[in-house]
């Protein structure tokens, strides 16, 4: 391509895509690359989608978007081998004309996420690897090289939406690819359903949704979650741990996923269910100590690429479209004063992520992924295990007085932990949370 222009962005995900709608609507001369076959043959979510956030980029996005369920109750449970302990919370509020929360299945999603951005003018190509950074005598980014015949494109400013284990900011030295215990790799199946199977197993109609989400001994003492996710006719259902416990136990993600279907408050979901895909991804979950340098000469980097995740509130998707929204807004401002894209004038990027929710929530949990994973086999395998056992004796009726049943709850807590011990773990939590 000989012509230059405003700005490429590498990447037709979630960050990648809002940047690249935001910077075309607004009149910008926007190349979009993306190695996958179609936007979102590569991409692996849970899926749920934070509507709030698509609106500020597709105010009507209900009319047509491909959504699965909108979703009525959250499940969290905390599992041992043969039980869970669950909160859950559901409201009929959820039923609103805009509901909140959805599930989704990326593929279908960004599939038409992409072809908004393709209508707002933005040139769209896919199967098109962005092997290289360009970077003049100065060290500036000033396009990039594909593996494209004469792939070398030039413009203004480069956004990577590169995704967690993007490449090409490390190679073109501006910041590193994450390490072990700041990424965790997560693993999903689709299972395949009837429709009416799976609102009668989920206790749902119409297209309301529920979603699951699990901690406990299925992550064998590792940092990592289950989650099981109600689409219209097939439900997601996934684990993923931190790299470096894999690393460190030798335990396999396949081997922690065939435990969690096995469980027996699983194995009913989704029993008789056809398995038709299988997917595996890693999930950036260091947290806020692990942001790297949002922008620099020509660059600024969003979403999954610069380690935005939120993984207490399993929220990503959403902190991705908005960090492209607010990258995309800065540099349309920048353009509109004809400034040059310098770090200086882009690190508006950064001022404006700060103000945001993005960069306040991740702050706000900054020591908490250091926490679970130090203490992860306390908090995923001991205190599931005593939670369990303190349940079963408190429900079980079987002739114990009450008061001897609650002194035997607590000693087992504190034969487990000690007083002193579940004074800490009590205080580290309660000052990550802050
Ligand atoms: P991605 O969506 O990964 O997009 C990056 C894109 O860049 C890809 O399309 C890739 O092909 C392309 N690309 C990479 N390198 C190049 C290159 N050199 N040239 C051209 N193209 C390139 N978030 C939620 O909000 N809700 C959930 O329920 C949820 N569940 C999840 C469950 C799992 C199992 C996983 C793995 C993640 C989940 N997330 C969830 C996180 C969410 O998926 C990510 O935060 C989000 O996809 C990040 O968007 P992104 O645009 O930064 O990156």
């Amino acid at each position: 391509i000989e012509e230059k222009f405003d700005a490429i962005v590498v990447g037709a995900g979630m960050g990648g895509n809002a940047a690249a709608l935001t910077m075309a609507e607004r009149g910008l001369k926007v190349l979009q690359l993306e190695r996958g076959e179609y936007s979102g043959s590569k991409n692996v979510q849970g899926a749920i989608l934070y509507a709030d956030m698509l609106e500020k980029l597709i105010p009507d996005f209900r009319e047509d978007a491909p959504l699965e369920r909108h979703l009525v109750e959250q499940r969290f449970w905390i599992m041992d081998e043969r039980s869970h302990t669950g909160l859950h919370y559901r409201s009929d509020d959820f039923n609103e004309e805009k509901p909140n929360r959805y599930t989704i299945i990326r593929a279908q999603f960004d599939k038409w996420f992409s072809q908004k951005v393709r209508e707002a003018g933005a040139t769209v190509l896919c199967e098109t690897t962005v092997t290289e950074l360009l970077q003049d005598s100065h060290g500036r980014v000033v396009g990039v090289r594909t593996d494209r015949d004469g792939g070398e494109i030039h413009a203004d400013v480069v956004v990577l939406a590169e995704g967690v284990n993007g490449v090409l900011g490390t190679g073109a030295g501006i910041r590193e690819l994450p390490k072990s215990d700041k990424v965790a790799l997560a693993v999903k199946e689709m299972h395949f359903l009837s429709r009416e199977t799976i609102d009668a197993r989920f206790n749902l109609k119409g297209d309301e949704g529920v979603v699951i989400e699990a901690v406990g001994t299925i992550s064998r003492g590792m940092t990592g979650m289950g989650f099981i996710y109600s689409n219209k006719e097939c439900i997601s259902l996934g684990i993923g741990c931190l790299v470096a416990d894999f690393q460190r136990t030798g335990e396999t993600p396949y081997g922690l996923l065939e435990g969690f279907k096995r469980h027996p408050s699983v194995a009913p979901l989704i029993e008789g269910s056809e398995v038709k895909e299988y997917s595996a991804h890693l999930i950036p979950e260091g947290g806020y100590k692990a942001i790297p340098q949002l922008c620099g000469e020509g660059w600024v980097v969003v979403g999954d690429a610069a380690q935005l995740n939120n993984a207490i509130h399993r929220e990503g998707s959403n902190l991705a479209m908005t960090s492209g929204r607010i990258a995309a807004e800065a540099i349309c401002l920048i353009k509109s004063r004809n400034d040059p894209m310098t770090a200086k004038n882009l690190s508006l990027y950064k001022k404006m992520l700060n103000d945001s929710f993005v960069i306040k929530d991740l702050k706000k949990y900054k020591d908490m992924p250091a926490v679970l994973h130090t203490h992860s086999q306390n908090f995923f395998l001991t205190y599931p295990q005593l939670f369990s056992k303190a349940m079963q004796d408190y429900v079980r009726v079987d002739g114990t007085p009450k008061l001897e049943k609650e002194k035997l709850m607590l000693n087992s807590f504190i034969k487990a932990r000690s007083w002193s011990g579940l004074f800490s773990d009590a205080l580290r939590i309660a000052r990550a949370w802050r």
